[in-house]
């Protein structure tokens, strides 16, 4: 469906790390294609004016951009600034002249959660509301209650279908190539269900740790940085039946289906762990039970999936940094050629990056020789790499076109909050484990019986 392109974008928080690392490079890329014609107005508090603004943007450009200098120019032109508190009335009254005609504005809201609230009240009083979109980053509030309350709140000035919540995971290629590649080909349908599929697991591992954030983080912990929003997202673009059309809403439909089914988590299918030496970084508590590592078991309770079980583990401090899915098909019925079977021998693996991404399949051929005996072979069904810096270009593209498919609707956050809901609330112990290692003991028992955790692979 068409809707009318947005006739202005306010970004709120454009003096912050946001900002510099994603969205002016984004804007960048956007006004190079010809996707942004429209003035862009930066709010924050900094006592700044457009000149020192500019050159922030100019900074941003140069470290996270790219080096052309006439799009660059094309880009500070279109901006404009406005400092001012968002708890102060005269911010929204002199953004209100800032937009002079514009009718249909998207706001960026780029900002600490606590002021969500404060900058949606603001917006309220300004004249082009009503046909206004709002961009929300994530988190979409820390557990069910404050995501619903967040939500109540957006809701008292904006529709639904104005709401952009940002998940940038579902702006990346190789997620969407999930997707794609399941209902685009007929060849994988008829294994693609609980009589085929042995197992799931998602892993995302990072080698690295808290990187200077502790304080950051010891708010959020592993399950509220990338459990809840990334890794559901994943499983749902893995798990979901066919959408009736490509259309926002039947793809949103049928997400929201895969999430209805997961049984909300407990702490039997969860394992937390913490690295060594995280309490000793900055801002993070001596005593702190923040998980930087977990593991779970994941239950759906639908007539593809019942009884197969999906695996998901995030972690800091791991041996590599890879985010990998890995679909185990079930063993031959015959063992034919009587030989010890390797752990992992019918796969499809996902490599969703950073870096490089993938496609595979995992399969057991002969060996060459008298004997019938295989060895494991992979064949890439394709193997690129990663544009991640896309991700945020399309995001803000697609919202100031009013297009929602890469956005998370509502009943989607509050359905992944209400999975993860019960663990937030009673937080198991966390274990300790060395860095460089794939976290806990307790974590690998958990897959023990269907071969272990598949390792994600090292870029080729
Ligand atoms: P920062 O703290 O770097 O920036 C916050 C921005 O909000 C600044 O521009 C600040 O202005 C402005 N601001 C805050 N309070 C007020 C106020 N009362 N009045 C006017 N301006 C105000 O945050 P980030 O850019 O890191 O994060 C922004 C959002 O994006 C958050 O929701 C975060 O969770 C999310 N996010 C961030 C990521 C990142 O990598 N940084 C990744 C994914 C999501 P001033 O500087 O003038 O005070």
């Amino acid at each position: 469906m068409n809707h009318p392109l947005s006739d202005a974008l306010v970004l709120f928080g454009a003096t912050g790390d946001l900002a510099h690392k994603k969205i002016y490079p984004a804007l960048q890329a956007l006004l190079k294609r010809g996707h942004l014609e429209v003035p862009v107005i930066g709010v924050a508090r900094s006592g700044w004016d457009l000149g020192r603004l500019r050159e922030r943007v100019r900074d941003s450009l140069r470290e996270h951009g790219d080096p052309d200098e006439q799009a660059a120019e094309k880009l500070c032109a279109q901006l404009r600034y406005i400092d001012g508190d968002y708890k102060d009335k005269t911010t929204f009254e002199r953004l209100g002249k800032e937009l002079g005609n514009a009718r249909r504005p998207l706001h960026y809201l780029a900002i600490p959660p606590s002021m969500f609230p404060t900058v949606v009240k603001g917006l309220a009083a300004l004249e082009s509301t009503h046909a206004a979109r709002v961009v929300v980053e994530k988190p979409f509030g820390r557990d069910l209650a404050s995501a619903q309350a967040l939500n109540r709140s957006l809701h008292s000035v904006f529709d639904e279908q104005a709401i952009f919540r940002i998940d940038h995971y579902l702006g990346k290629e190789p997620v969407q190539n999930l997707l794609y590649f399941r209902f685009a080909n007929t060849f994988l349908e008829p294994l693609w269900n609980r009589n085929y599929v042995e197992s799931v697991q998602i892993t995302m591992a990072e080698k690295f740790g808290v990187e200077g954030r502790g304080r950051f983080y010891e708010e959020v912990g592993a399950v509220r940085d990338v459990v809840q929003n990334h890794m559901l997202q994943v499983l749902a673009n893995l798990a979901m039946e066919p959408p009736v059309g490509a259309d926002s809403e039947a793809l949103r439909d049928e997400k929201v289906k895969v999430f209805r089914s997961i049984r909300a988590l407990t702490g039997r299918s969860l394992v937390r762990g913490q690295y060594r030496g995280y309490r000793d970084e900055d801002g993070v508590a001596k005593d702190s039970e923040i998980e930087t590592f977990a593991a779970m078991q994941v239950h759906l309770d639908s007539w593809r999936w019942a009884g197969t079980p999906f695996f998901i583990r995030a972690g800091k401090r791991l041996p590599t940094t890879s985010t990998e899915v890995m679909v185990e098909l079930r063993r031959p019925p015959q063992n034919v050629f009587r030989e010890a079977l390797p752990p992992h021998c019918n796969y499809l693996r996902f490599r969703l990056g950073p870096d490089q991404v993938a496609i595979a399949i995992g399969a057991l051929s002969k060996k060459p020789g008298p004997a019938m005996a295989g060895e494991e072979i992979e064949l890439y069904v394709c193997n690129t790499r990663d544009d991640e810096a896309t991700a945020y270009e399309r995001l803000i593209g697609d919202a100031m076109k009013g297009e929602a498919t890469l956005f998370a609707r509502q009943d989607a956050v509050e359905e992944c909050w209400r999975i993860v809901d019960p663990i937030l609330r009673m937080p198991k112990p966390v274990y300790f484990y060395e860095p460089e290692t794939w976290g806990p003991l307790e974590a690998m028992k958990m897959t023990e019986s269907l071969g272990g955790w598949h390792p994600p692979m090292p870029e080729a």
